[in-house]
């Protein structure tokens, strides 16, 4: 059998999600041997999500856990608690499983082609590969010299360790199991080095398996949706229903 796919989404409530959500579950649903992570950013699972996700004909596991206030800013890194919620599931509840499985953390908003997935579910350990469309260029890449990484092309803080975006690895469970403390840091975290913090809990540059064609090739796009305009937004006397939107 071969290994299942894991991913873990943050998600939280604003007028474009379920729009987001079923894109993804639009995508995700091709995909065999796939296990959705849904972690929703609240201290209450939404009506709206579990709604969604029973509908959605992919197989899901609904959690969620609501940030902290203090952290809800501007300069914050996002979705940390809700990462960790996910891999806090995935040790409890695939700890004794026999099933081989390979974790990926996929935003809600970004897209993600097929082949991203076949790429995925190759890993042994940690694998890395191009992500579209972030850190102000086209792409940002893995540099690879005789199939190793050995660096980063990329325009922003190429001083990370891992200058990645969280759409760029995949981690095998087995290694999540090994490392049973490694999280995402709120603690000395700046935002946009959490997946450089991350990996240096569980790997090294050495050890990284390069995707995706020796890392040239895009199969994820780290897209952004722009915010819904509602100016026009009014309790309209005419409207007697309500329709989730
Ligand atoms: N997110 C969240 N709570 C928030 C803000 C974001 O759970 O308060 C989730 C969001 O749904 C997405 C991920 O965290 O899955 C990254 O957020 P976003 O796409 O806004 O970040 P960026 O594209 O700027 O990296
Ligand atoms: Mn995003």
């Amino acid at each position: 059998l071969v290994p299942v796919v894991y991913c873990i989404t943050p998600t939280y409530s604003r007028a474009v999600q379920k729009a987001e959500l079923t894109r993804l579950a639009n995508t995700f649903r091709q995909v065999p041997r796939f296990h959705w992570l849904v972690v929703e950013d609240s201290g209450q699972k939404t009506a709206l999500v579990g709604a969604l996700l029973a509908g959605c004909g992919v197989a899901h596991t609904h959690l969620n856990v609501a940030t902290p206030r203090r952290f809800k800013r501007a300069g914050q890194p996002r979705a940390t608690e809700q990462r960790n919620e996910g891999l806090k599931w995935l040790r409890r509840n695939r700890a004794a499983s026999r099933d081989r499985g390979v974790v990926f953390f996929a935003d809600d908003d970004n897209t993600y082609s097929l082949e991203l997935f076949h790429e995925i579910r190759s890993v042994r350990q940690v694998g890395v590969w191009p992500v579209g469309l972030v850190g102000g260029r086209r792409y940002e890449r893995p540099l690879v010299e005789r199939g190793r990484v050995v660096g980063w092309y990329t325009g922003w803080r190429p001083d990370r360790p891992f200058a990645t975006d969280m759409a760029g690895f995949a981690v095998n469970l087995e290694v999540l199991l090994l490392n049973p403390k490694a999280m995402f840091k709120r603690r000395g975290s700046q935002p946009g080095m959490q997946e450089s913090d991350f990996l240096k809990q569980i790997t090294t540059m050495e050890e990284l398996e390069p995707k995706a064609d020796n890392c040239t090739k895009v199969l994820v796009w780290h897209t952004r949706t722009e915010k819904a305009n509602l100016v026009n937004e009014s309790r309209d006397k005419q409207e007697k229903i309500y329709i989730e939107v």
